[in-house]
Formats: structure tokens, sequence, C-alpha cells
């Protein structure tokens, strides 16, 4: 079996870097066109969607911003006329340790929300609508294994606003199902990204090896076959459900 995306457009969140990065770059394999979008790393975008190939283009905005996002969706729309799978996969996952002062506490939880939770939900809002006018479409949200299992003290926000993800995908599988509209979560482990940087250089790399069951860590690339077969339609009676990629290291 071989799949097929040509003539289907979908967009990426924080396609810049990363996880975003290397499902662009699967989909635009699968013959999709992607919208690459990126907050300042506007050189690396622009070259990955010359890389996608598909006409594929880059687009700007910081999801901390609703009025960015609202922006964001237009201009896509007016790109490419049509949208076929919508890809939530931008997130911030902010260090605040308990002994942190009480307002910066909130801010860096208020930010989590805001870019993790509030951006994704509005972009769901809006491909919804769209999707429920041309007949349906696809959402894949990517939360993390933090959502189950949860996180350490330090990254309580990160860990509730993915909790919050999968609710919000869940629902909207389940209201919006009869209008053909499917969603679905991937919730990675520890990926080799600038991201997960942070706890190896803490921790060190070995520690999270010995989180896993398989030999090498999860990269990237790992991830992205999945969020291909789910954005392509062929996993359409999967809806509703999470696809765990973390090695076996936490199986819900
Ligand atoms: P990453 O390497 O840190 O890349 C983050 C991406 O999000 C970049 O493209 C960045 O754009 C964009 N971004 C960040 N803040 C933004 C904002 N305010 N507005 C718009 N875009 C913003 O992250 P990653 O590791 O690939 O993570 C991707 C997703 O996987 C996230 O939702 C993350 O929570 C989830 N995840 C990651 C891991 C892991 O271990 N890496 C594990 C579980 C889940 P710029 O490059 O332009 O800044």
């Amino acid at each position: 079996m071989k799949i097929d995306m040509s003539g289907m457009n979908v967009v990426v969140t924080g396609a810049s870097r990363g996880i975003g990065r290397a499902i662009a770059l699967a989909l635009g394999s699968a013959g999709a066109r992607v919208a690459v979008h990126y907050r300042e790393n506007e050189a690396m975008a622009l070259e990955l969607a010359g890389d996608v190939g598909n006409g594929s283009q880059a687009f700007q905005a910081d999801l901390e911003d609703m009025g960015q996002c609202m922006r964001l969706f237009r201009e896509v729309m007016n790109s490419f006329g049509r949208i076929h799978v919508w890809i939530n996969n931008a997130g911030i996952a902010l260090k605040s340790p308990d002994t942190m002062d009480g307002d910066e506490w909130i801010a860096n939880w208020e930010k989590t929300m805001t870019v993790n939770v509030t951006a994704s939900a509005l972009f769901c809002r809006l491909a919804v609508a769209h999707f429920k006018r041309q007949g349906g479409g696809r959402i894949v949200n990517i939360a993390s294994r933090a959502a189950f299992r949860g996180d350490t003290p330090e990254y309580l926000a990160y860990a509730a606003s993915k909790g919050a993800i999968v609710s919000l995908t869940r629902s909207i599988a389940r209201g919006y199902g009869k209008s053909g509209v499917s969603a679905f979560v991937v919730a990675p482990g520890f990926v080799r990204t600038d991201m997960a940087q942070e706890f190896f250089d803490e921790y060190g790399e070995d520690f999270a090896l010995g989180d896993i069951a398989l030999p090498r860590l999860t990269e990237p690339h790992d991830l992205a076959p999945m969020v291909v077969l789910l954005a392509s339609g062929l996993a359409d009676h999967a809806t509703g459900s999470t696809i765990d990629i973390n090695a076996a290291s936490y199986v819900h």
C-alpha cells in the first residue's frame, strides 16, 4: 500500500525545527502541499518549504497572539484555497520550579496554556468550521506522554496543557465525526529535539535511554510516518484515539 496525499493541503504548526520539520518532510514525500508554519526561524522555514516541494510555502505567526493565529489561518486559506488537514505541533515547555517567584510561575503557566492550548483550540475551531463547509477534514494534535504519566514538578503547566489537548481532541472526534471531521492525538515520549535538549543537558542522554525499551533515543523521523498515516485518511476509524510513540517507556 502506498500513501498518496497528492492534491491535499496540510498545515503543520511549528514546522521550522524538530518534530514539525520531520512531519513536513514526510508529508511532502507522500505528495502533500504543506503550509510550513514558524515563529522566528524564517530562513529554516523557507528552506524547508522548498525541500518539501509540491508548492509548499512558509507562513509566520507567534501563537502567543490570537490575532496572529487568525491571520495565519486566513493567509493559508488565501494561498491554498482549501485545507484538508491541520496539524497542531508547535509547543513550548517552560521550566518552572516550585521555588520560582509566584508572578514568574504564573506568567510561565499562562504562556504555556496560551501557546499549547488556546492557540491549538482556536485552530481546531477555525479548521472544524472550514471542514464542515467542505464536507470533512482531519486534525492531528501532538500531545505528550506527560498528559498521561505526568511530568516532573518543574513542568506542571506543560503536562496540564497536554492533558487539555487530549480531551480537546476527543471532544472534536465525538462532536464532529458525522460532519466528516476526524481528530487524533499523537503522544510522544522523549524525542531528540531542541525541546528535549535541556533535559539531556541536565540528566544526560543515558538517563532518557534507560527509560525506554529500545536501544536508541526516538528521533523526529520516528514519529513522522504515523502522523502521515493519520493525515492521509487511511486511519479515519481510529478517530478520537491517542497513538503513543514513546518506545514502551509508558503505555496507557
Ligand atoms: P522544538 O524543537 O522546540 O520546536 C518548536 C517549534 O514550535 C518550532 O518550530 C518553533 O518555531 C515553534 N514555536 C515555539 N513557540 C512558538 C510560538 N510562540 N509561536 C509559534 N511557534 C512557536 O519542539 P519539538 O520537540 O519539535 O516539539 C514539537 C511538539 O512535540 C510540541 O508540541 C511538544 O510539546 C511535543 N513533544 C515533544 C517532545 C520532545 O521530547 N521533544 C516530547 C513530547 C511531546 P521557531 O523555530 O520559529 O521558534
